[in-house]
Parts: structure tokens; sequence; C-alpha cells
């Protein structure tokens, strides 16, 4: 059965949460629906939105868009996305990887490489070693080399491939986005959808 494929863009930053970024949270809306985004998720850095704040912004939205919230954690090895935590309880800045992956285990969440290489390649190389659910390979924050490096990566690993925008201004919210099938309307939903993304 072919099911319909959504536009998901599942790393974006907006201000306050992400210091770093420009965008607002409206403006983040508002720029993903332009792009044609049909689900949006919230990475801020080391931070989470709680339910309550996104059902807020989920009804700003409207029925155009689904508004879902990640986290991704600066750790000791680089950064990573998480998706299916409610609450950073267990988290901290600059973390073991290891200990992070354990906790999202526990919890039925995922977790994929941010932009493995950005850092060093000794980063990206300790992917090759780790227990992750998917490799970013394309978003703002990727040089040609450091995605050939990161496509590398996937295909050894036979990991889906995921694609994201890194947004932190509006003009970057939507510039890149994985193909995912419908239905996504919870961050389990996404969960599932990332482990059946196109691998390799
Ligand atoms: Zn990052
Ligand atoms: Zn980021």
């Amino acid at each position: 059965m072919n099911s319909r494929l959504l536009k998901v863009d599942m790393h974006v930053h907006t201000h306050p949460f992400s210091p770093c970024s420009v965008t607002t949270p409206h403006e983040a809306i508002e720029a993903a629906i332009n792009a044609g985004i049909d689900v949006l998720v919230f990475t801020d850095h080391d931070t989470i939105w709680s339910k309550q704040e996104i059902d807020e912004m989920q009804q700003w939205a409207g029925a155009q868009l689904r508004l879902l919230a990640g986290i991704e954690v600066s750790c000791l090895e680089g950064h990573f996305l998480v998706y299916g935590l409610d609450a950073i309880d267990g988290l901290h800045y600059n973390m073991p990887v290891k200990e992070l992956i354990d906790i999202a285990r526990r919890r039925e969440a995922a977790v994929v490489a941010a932009h493995p290489f950005r850092f060093s390649m000794e980063s990206g190389n300790y992917c090759y070693k780790l227990d992750i659910d998917a490799v970013e390979v394309d978003s703002s924050n990727t040089t040609q080399t450091t995605k050939a490096l990161a496509e590398k990566l996937a295909a050894q690993r036979n990991l889906p491939r995921i694609y994201a925008s890194d947004a932190h201004s509006p003009r970057d919210v939507g510039s890149y986005h994985t193909l995912l099938s419908a239905p996504i309307d919870t961050i389990s939903d996404l969960v599932r959808e990332i482990k059946n993304a196109t691998r390799g």
C-alpha cells in the first residue's frame, strides 16, 4: 500500500530557547508553511518544549502544519538530535553520547547524528561505533565534504538518511526536508518513520 509522503523538517532552532537563533517560533511556523512543509520539529539546543507550549503553538499554526518537539543535545562527542523525550531529565550539556543513547533507549526515543563531521573527523568517525537510529546527511550546516562523509557513514552502517534544515533564521526553515510516510501526528509516529526512512 502506498501511503502519502509528508515533507518533514525535523531540525529547526527558535529564539529564545536557542539563543543562537534569530527565528521566533511564529516566524518558523510561517516559513515552514510557505515552504510547503507538513511536519515541523523544533529542536532547540539542550532544551525541549513542553507539551503545553507545543499545544499552544500548534493551535496558532492551525491544521496546515503538524508541530512537534525534539531536542538537539550537545554531547562531548558532537551534537545529537533526539525525538521522543518529553523532558530533559537526565540530560545535561556536554554529556557522553553513550549516556544519552541509554536514556533514549529506555524511553523508546530515536537518536540522529546531527551534521556528524561538522566539528571534526574524529566526532564523525565515532558515530560508526554508536547505536544511533539515523544520520543527518544534509543541512544548512553541511559542506560538500561533510555531506559525502555523512553519506558514507549512513551507507556503511545501513542507517536511514535524514535531510533537515538546521535553520537558525526564517529563510532557512524548510530548505531541507525528509520525505516520510503519513500519518505523523505524534512524536511516536515520527520516531517510527525515522526508523523507516530511506536507508544506506
Ligand atoms: Zn548542531
Ligand atoms: Zn542544530
